[in-house]
């Protein structure tokens, strides 16, 4: 286990004070804060490296590129797969899924074609799909959950047909952190030669992954909700999938030759990645995975596994509370009484507790669950109990405001 006071002396902002109070910042699922070492990456490129990547001769293109590189090769290990082929630099998990969504639609998609989603998905692979369906005339189904936020495995198997083109499926919740079982959704699927992707969003930052072992034939996951900065994201895929499909946008690096005439592409992974990238961020979230990997997955996932177990503990203590789901996976959704969940974000944000309100980017979800919103309290590598103490008091003390 890592020393979690060293690990909080990482994260400058977390020693910051909200209205006069110790910030408790339990917002990690929208986006995590950036320890110390990432920063520094970031600063120490700028200040002494600087230069655009892969068009460069002189030294300093070189250096960037083979830091740019040597992220990619840092990105294959941190999730096991086989080649950097495979890894694709993106803005982030939206970003993604929509190369996706274009790209595969392009070359796979035809009117009367079926895409599978979940009722647990983010908008983010809800709504690329839609359009996708929009533009080629095919039609999007859901698999159903139970009331405790688990996905239907019978009703999955029914779903597909011989009309199903691609299942896209979140690994772990964001509203209700539940673990989907992404292993049989992907070896139903590949029964039905169906190829699956898996929305790691909320997987990579909390648990081991491994897209080899899963053979998920796509993931997606964002950096700056694993320790790294905004603006960068990766969209895994298999060889033979990137292979047979066209590039989502044309420009720079993507390209072998142009004429006015024709253009022929670039080998993989650039063919995908138009224009210059952010080479920075790239090195930055390479920086964020070596700080986790130093941490060890394991360790993190522990950690956080018997944090949110105890917030469940305390928190289905407090009068008139429910929660959403009840899995141990960083995330737990919940509403107090008839306390509008605006009302008590918003107070607890007084005593300097981050929490998220609202529907959390997943409409269908809470109209499933037949609410509007919930408030969110999601946990990360670097909280602790003392902290969950301090959200269950403050709670009571919006609980006893509202009588
Ligand atoms: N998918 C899931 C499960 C998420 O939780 C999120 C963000 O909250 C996204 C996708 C979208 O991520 P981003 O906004 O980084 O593209």
């Amino acid at each position: 286990m890592y020393d979690i006071n060293q690990v909080r002396a990482d994260f400058p902002i977390l020693a910051r004070q909200i209205y006069g109070h110790p910030l408790i910042y339990l917002d990690n699922a929208a986006t995590t804060q950036k320890p110390r070492q990432v920063v520094e990456a970031m600063v120490d490129e700028y200040y002494n490296v600087n230069a655009n990547v892969h068009r460069g001769v002189h030294y300093l293109s070189q250096q960037a590129t083979d830091l740019h590189e040597a992220s990619r090769e840092t990105v294959r290990q941190f999730i096991h797969a086989k080649s950097t082929n495979e890894i694709l630099f993106t803005r982030g998990t939206t970003e993604s899924i929509n190369l996706l969504a274009f790209s595969f639609g392009e070359a796979f998609i035809h009117a009367g074609d079926e895409i599978i989603v979940s009722t647990l998905e983010h908008h983010s692979n809800i709504v690329p799909w839609q359009m996708l369906c929009q533009r080629k005339g095919s039609v999007l189904k859901v698999i159903p959950m139970s009331d405790d936020g688990h996905l239907d495995l019978e009703a999955y198997e029914q779903l597909l047909s011989e009309k199903t083109r691609l299942v896209c499926c979140t690994h772990v919740s964001n509203v209700l952190g539940t673990l989907n079982p992404v292993q049989d959704i992907i070896r139903i699927a590949h029964e039905h030669d169906v190829p699956v992707l898996i929305d790691g969003a909320q997987s990579v930052p909390h648990m081991p992954v491994d897209v080899t072992a899963l053979d998920c034939d796509f993931f997606a996951f964002s950096g700056h909700k694993v320790y790294g900065p905004t603006g960068v994201g990766v969209l895994y895929g298999k060889e033979n999938w990137l292979d047979r499909m066209p590039p989502y946008q044309g420009g720079g690096e993507m390209i072998k030759n142009v004429t006015f005439e024709h253009t022929t592409y670039n080998t993989l992974p650039y063919k995908f990645e138009a224009g210059t990238p952010d080479y920075v961020a790239t090195h930055a979230l390479a920086t964020a995975l070596d700080y986790l990997s130093a941490l060890g997955m394991e360790n993190v996932h522990t950690h956080e596994q018997e944090l949110t177990r105890y917030a469940l503990q305390r928190l289905s203590k407090i009068e008139g509370l429910h929660i959403y789901g009840h899995s141990p996976n960083s995330v737990i959704s919940f509403q107090v009484g008839n306390i509008h969940h605006l009302d008590l974000g918003t107070l607890l944000d007084r005593l300097g507790i981050a929490v998220r309100t609202g529907h959390h980017c997943a409409e269908p979800l809470m109209r499933r669950l037949g609410i509007e919103g919930t408030v969110r309290a999601s946990f990360a590598l670097y909280n602790t109990q003392k902290e969950v103490d301090a959200l269950v008091e403050g709670i009571q003390r919006v609980a006893k405001m509202f009588g």
